[in-house]
């Protein structure tokens, strides 16, 4: 049976790869018609929920918990995007996070003093947000997560909607959830990005748990089918990225997010980076992107030997957001 495009109904697609990032079977196709880029067979719901609650986090992260290093990262990222959308954040008011992870965005925004609430599929990493940082995140899948509409003033939605079987429905949930004025955050990686990278060692850009991969133009057209429109006072700011913030619009029509154009583009980008794996410039890139990786993960281990626990790391990591936050 052909499968047919979460966006645009199509069912014109090709395959595009056969293999995992890591080289195992992983069937990946692109739609002819919009250059949305999928694993087939979509996984159902039942198969999602068994992955997320019980394998992904040890299968991904290799632990049930968040390693000390992961926690200094993802407290610098977290500030360096308050720090980018100051105005954004600032008083919001309520806050949501879907797949809160280990809890270090909402720490900083409760320190910051927001009322904030997660969910996070993850039973043992919820368990961590509550226990570490006193936060109200509940163990929950957000196909089960139930909310009274316009709940939250913001959403956070982060590296999520590429593990999801839906992405359309996914997002119509949470528009729902979302105030008038309401704004949510999506941020997705980037396979064009990714296609551009070359890494010669990597056979296959694709992941496993990445059941939909993301362009601009799909990420976009996902949120307009749902009835989401990019903020416009972020939008220079997010041009040409797989992140932006969305607020509620108007429902885009499926017929306007055929673009066959754009599938093309998406095709020639992913054949071009596969012709130019064996280059010498794609290795020196390669090996430039590991070295400085290398001194990223030093940095990490040197600075957190100075923390004694995960809230110590948070408490340092807001005084650093607090010196530059407006007032
Ligand atoms: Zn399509």
């Amino acid at each position: 049976m052909p499968s047919e495009c979460a966006l645009c109904r199509s069912d014109k697609s090709k395959i595009i790869s056969q293999r995992d990032r890591r080289g195992r079977p992983l069937t990946t196709k692109v739609c002819l018609s919009c250059g949305l880029l999928f694993s087939s067979p979509i996984p159902t719901d039942e198969e999602l929920v068994h992955y997320y609650t019980k394998n992904y986090r040890l299968e991904y992260k290799g632990a049930r918990q968040p390693a000390r290093r992961n926690i200094l990262r993802n407290f610098r990222r977290a500030v360096g995007h308050l720090r980018q959308y100051p105005e954004i954040w600032k008083g919001s008011g309520r806050v949501l996070e879907i797949g809160a992870g280990g809890g270090e965005f909402l720490f900083l925004l409760s320190q910051l003093g927001l009322e904030v609430q997660g969910i996070e599929p993850d039973p043992s990493y919820a368990a961590f947000c509550r226990n570490e940082y006193q936060l109200n995140v509940e163990a929950q899948s957000l196909q089960a997560a139930h909310f009274p509409p316009r709940s939250f003033n913001r959403i956070r939605f982060h590296h999520v909607l590429e593990h999801l079987n839906d992405p359309v429905k996914s997002l119509c949930r949470i528009a729902n959830w979302l105030t008038d004025d309401g704004l949510l955050w999506i941020e997705v990686p980037n396979i064009e990005h990714m296609a551009q990278s070359k890494k010669p060692l990597r056979r296959s850009h694709f992941h496993v748990a990445h059941i939909f991969n993301f362009t601009p133009y799909t990420l976009r057209a996902a949120a307009g089918l749902a009835g989401l429109t990019e903020c416009p006072e972020t939008k220079t700011l997010c041009r040409g990225q797989t992140y932006a913030f969305f607020q509620i619009g108007n429902k885009q029509p499926r017929s306007a997010i055929e673009d066959s154009e754009h599938a093309n583009k998406v095709m020639r980008a992913l054949e071009g980076a596969h012709l130019a794996s064996g280059r010498l410039a794609g290795q020196r890139a390669a090996g430039m992107k590991l070295f400085k990786k290398m001194l990223q993960t030093l940095d990490e281990i040197w600075s957190v030997r100075k923390f004694d626990s995960p809230y110590a790391v948070g408490q340092h990591a807001f005084h650093e957001l607090k010196s530059s936050w407006p007032l």
